[in-house]
């Protein structure tokens, strides 16, 4: 069923509590990348116009004693999202009481106010963490309605999602709507031919997407590290590469079951060492013993394209090789540009890594959709039901 959006409230002189996502990297009381408070913006932006009063709420990475919260004030957030807005911010350094229901009592439409680091309630029992019912409905009890626009907690019922979604109207934020659209969609109703694209480390990491996506894909690309407990489950031999033993039977029954529609791998780039300048060796087939798979080879970059041409629908989740190393990154690159050539297709990557090596590699802008949250989308693309979206009311 469809979410509402923010642009199914009635906004004007309501109090809007907002979850966002401002867990930035702070060095030293400074922001580092401010990415994700610019992508919060349109959703403030949207409320503010409307005469909302935006009253926000995020955690900043973990808390879990006094010591913690050292460093992880929301404070510089509140000062970088006031130069960004181009107008007052007020910031309020606690989670809940007197000083906090007073200034929001005293704010006028279209003000901003930022309550203090969502986490800081785990010190004392994990509330946030845990969705302390009396928490959520505590936050809640601060405004009129609620807009949720941080996808990457969505997979997790915290108070400050699922606790205040439970106890007021709620909608999703712009780029709340997006990852729904975008990925919820891909799962759902994907545009045929869908062709998904999964690799990274460890077959581990990726059964429940690989399980989920082999009835819905049309064809299952297997790059990265992960090819070899597929290698090893076709009897070839895999040198050093990596390879998780308990895994291969599955990935025997995973060939089995999806015959034809999982496609590995026809060459590797080797080398005997995780290293740059390591010289490299291109084998088709079976790795010598003293080697190791660290990337696709150039005719698995070739077959990959031919396989992804008119692709309607194309999910990417993990890259085909050591990509942090420039030598072992062109099966990624090559991956990347048959991507980004693709006519009339909706391309989304779901995954932090994959995320980072698209934007990393200079691809940013050829994708329809890349995720911002890792874990999250990752559940999603196993068709796991995110308790952060579902928590959200229905149109
Ligand atoms: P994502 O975050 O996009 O879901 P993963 O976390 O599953 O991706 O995997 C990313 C990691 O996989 C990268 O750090 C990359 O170096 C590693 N990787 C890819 N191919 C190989 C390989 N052949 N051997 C070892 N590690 C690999
Ligand atoms: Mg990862």
């Amino acid at each position: 069923m469809a979410k509402r959006t923010v642009e199914d409230l009635d906004l004007n002189g309501k109090k809007v509590l907002i979850r966002v996502d401002f867990n930035v990297p702070i060095k030293d009381g400074k922001i580092t990348n401010d990415n994700r408070i610019v992508a919060a913006l349109p959703t403030i932006n949207y409320v503010i116009e409307h005469g909302g009063k935006a009253i926000l709420f995020s955690h900043l990475g973990r808390v879990k004693t006094e010591e913690d919260k050292e460093g992880k004030s929301l404070q510089p957030v509140a000062a970088r999202l006031s130069e960004l807005l181009d107008k007052p911010v007020s910031f309020v350094p606690e989670t809940r009481g007197a000083e906090l229901e007073k200034a929001i009592s005293e704010m006028k439409d279209g003000d901003v106010l930022v309550v203090e680091n969502t986490r800081f309630e785990d010190i004392d029992g994990k509330k946030e963490s845990k969705n302390d019912p009396e928490l959520g409905k505590y936050w809640a009890s601060l405004g009129d309605v609620f807009v949720n626009d941080a996808f990457g907690t969505a997979h997790r019922a915290h108070a400050s999602n699922v606790g205040i979604a439970s106890n007021l109207p709620s909608a999703a934020g712009y780029l709340m709507e997006k990852e729904i659209k975008f990925i919820g969609g891909a799962v759902d109703e994907p545009k045929r031919p869908f062709v998904a694209i999964l690799g990274g480390a460890k077959v581990s990491d990726k059964i429940g997407v690989i399980e989920n996506l082999i009835d819905k894909a049309d064809k299952i690309l297997i790059g990265g590290g992960m090819t070899y407990t597929f290698y090893k489950a076709q009897g070839k031999n895999i040198g050093k590469s990596i390879c998780e033993l308990d895994k291969v039977d599955l990935a025997k029954e995973l060939l089995e079951k999806a015959a034809g529609k999982i496609i590995l791998p026809v060459d590797t780039v080797c080398a005997a060492d995780f290293d740059n300048d390591a010289p490299t060796e291109i084998h088709e087939g079976n790795i010598p013993d003293d080697l190791e798979g660290l990337d696709i080879g150039p005719k698995t970059i070739e077959l990959f394209t031919k396989e992804l041409q008119g692709a309607k629908t194309v999910v990417w989740n993990g890259p085909m090789g050591v990509f942090e190393l420039p030598t072992f990154a062109k099966g990624t690159i090559g991956v990347c540009e048959a991507i980004a050539n693709l006519k009339d297709a909706t391309t989304i990557i779901g995954g932090g890594d994959s995320a980072a090596a698209a934007i990393q590699l200079g691809f940013a802008d050829k994708f329809t959709h890349i995720s911002t949250g890792g874990g999250a989308s990752l559940e999603y693309l196993e068709g796991k039901k995110l308790p952060g979206v579902e928590s959200i009311s229905d149109k």
